[in-house]
């Protein structure tokens, strides 16, 4: 053994742990018994300039593998049939994060497309298509989609959206639920009860991703993805939670959500190097076309006013006084601060702010709803501030969480229709789930006459078209969720032109 370098010991035990992962866990039991380690597919995002992050899990045909760390290598291609391979690796699956794999790849070219594999087990995963953001762009194809109940409907948006081919996919939130609503109609049923802990999250992501609409859009496109509240609970705020429960209580319960969710979705580790602080907030962007800032508006937020302490609730709200308190936040003054000094240097021609909840004012027959900005109407001015300064030449804001569309002009003061329209707010539909009572956004338009449109029926999503005059907006909506074959066509357009907000017809 005196011959071998210390190095080469190392890599010679390693290979063999690695050979001896692969003969003593029986798993070739499971490749003789067909069962597929990549069931739940693979997917790809937060593009850069230089490259991505893959992912994939490892499962036996979706059920949680039974084994210690497992060997998996990913190859990168720049061609779909693996001629041009340029980056090639090995990453293990470790049980401790459910055989998860993200592997962040850079030094690749700008602004083309790249194809990628996983091996394991014996096994090659469904080849998927990525690309790197271009340096320049003349056009950028964007689709926003948010609101995915697996019992309420089918995801027959997403074969819609992957024919639109668009450059990226950004997810605002409510990717799961973790909740069953008995008064509507089911398509389907969850398999387990309402997640609590990291092992019935990690199911109830499992499932979602044997939804093979959900699994092709993302083994096609790029995703950028960020939460709202049902990745962990109904309308809970920080620690303040449905039952009321004690902090450190509600806090296990959210760390094991948010760990579910970093486990199956296509986000840089590095964004989650703290587990028990993870951090979504982040930037991206599509050369010099399209600044995407990606917000996190549910980790920091104080309460929604007027609850019982420790209470999260999204309740119709009037005279309460707590509502209009100046140190109410949305996003927390650490990403509150990143935003603002970010948009201080923007360069991108349009600026969409990717975020949860609906920004412009929305009165209902009861007052606001307080889970929305209408819940925190100082931190939306400060928000506002930050979007119109003088760096940020279009500002959109893009969101999601009402199972509406709607397209609203922002003011310079939100709740003031006399001062002038600052930016522009498009909010895409569920993808498929409940819509909101007519009771409560029926007369939308009639009471909140900075509403441009409203549909408060249709499920659907959002396609956009940036180009540097223009920004072409199409509204998406499926025929019938509830019809495996539903159809997807184009409910509005609209146009937002250069240095003019507020939508124009198309
Ligand atoms: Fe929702
Ligand atoms: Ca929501």
């Amino acid at each position: 053994m005196s011959h071998l370098t210390r190095r080469g010991l190392v890599a010679a035990s390693a290979a063999l742990a690695l050979a001896r992962a692969d003969a003593v866990l029986g798993l070739e039991i499971d490749r003789r018994a067909g069962l597929d380690p990549f069931a739940l597919g693979v997917a790809s995002g937060d593009p850069s300039l230089d490259g991505f992050v893959l992912w994939t899990r490892l499962s036996a045909d979706g059920a949680p593998l039974d084994a210690p760390s497992v060997p998996v290598s990913y190859e990168v291609a720049e061609d779909a049939a693996f001629a041009r391979i340029v980056r090639k690796g090995r990453r293990a699956a470790s049980p401790s994060l459910a055989h998860a794999v993200h592997v962040e790849i850079a030094g690749l070219r700008p602004g083309r497309p790249y194809w990628y594999r996983f091996h394991a087990l014996g096994a090659v995963s469904p080849v998927g298509r990525t690309a790197t953001a271009p340096r320049q762009a003349s056009r950028a194809r964007i689709a926003a989609t948010s609101c995915q109940h697996f019992e309420l409907g089918w995801f027959t948006a997403y074969r819609d959206l992957v024919a639109a081919a668009p450059d990226l996919v950004v997810q605002l939130g409510d990717y799961i639920y973790e909740n069953s609503y008995a008064q509507f109609p089911k398509v389907r049923a969850f398999d387990g009860p309402e997640p609590t802990d990291l092992e019935g999250y990690r199911r109830r992501h499992a499932l979602y991703k044997s939804d093979p609409d959900l699994r092709e859009a993302h083994r096609l496109l790029p995703w950028a993805v960020t939460w709202d509240d049902h990745e962990v609970e109904n309308d809970y705020a920080d620690l303040a939670n449905l039952k009321a429960l004690e902090e450190p209580v509600f806090a296990r319960r959210r760390q094991a959500a948010y760990q579910a969710y970093f486990e199956h979705m296509p986000v840089r580790p590095s964004l989650w190097a703290r587990p028990d602080a993870p951090r979504l907030y982040r930037r991206l962007a599509w050369g010099d076309l399209v600044g995407l800032p990606i917000l996190d508006g549910r980790q920091y937020r104080s309460a929604q006013a007027c609850n019982a302490p420790r209470q999260a609730g999204n309740r119709p709200r009037r005279d309460c006084v707590e509502l209009d308190a100046p140190d109410r936040t949305m996003l927390g003054a650490a990403q509150e601060t990143w935003l603002a000094d970010g948009l201080k240097r923007e360069t991108a021609r349009w600026t969409l702010l990717a975020q949860q909840t609906p920004i412009a004012p929305i009165q209902t027959p009861e007052g606001v709803m307080s889970d929305q900005w209408d819940g925190y109407p100082a931190a939306r001015r400060r928000l506002i501030g930050a979007l119109t300064q003088p760096a940020v030449r279009n500002p959109v804001t893009l969101g999601g969480d009402i199972h509406a569309f709607l397209v609203a002009d922002l003011h310079a003061t939100p709740e003031r229709p006399e001062t002038p329209v600052v930016a522009t707010e498009l909010v895409t539909t569920c993808l498929a789930a409940s819509h909101a009572p007519r009771a409560r956004y029926g007369e939308a338009r009639a009471r909140n006459p900075h509403l441009r449109f409203a549909d408060i029926e249709r499920s659907g999503y959002l396609l956009l078209d940036a180009q540097p005059d223009r920004l072409e907006i199409d509204l998406r909506a499926v025929s019938d969720q509830a019809d495996p074959n539903g159809k997807t066509a184009s409910l509005a357009r609209f146009v937002v032109e250069d240095r003019r907000p507020g939508v124009q017809s198309a």
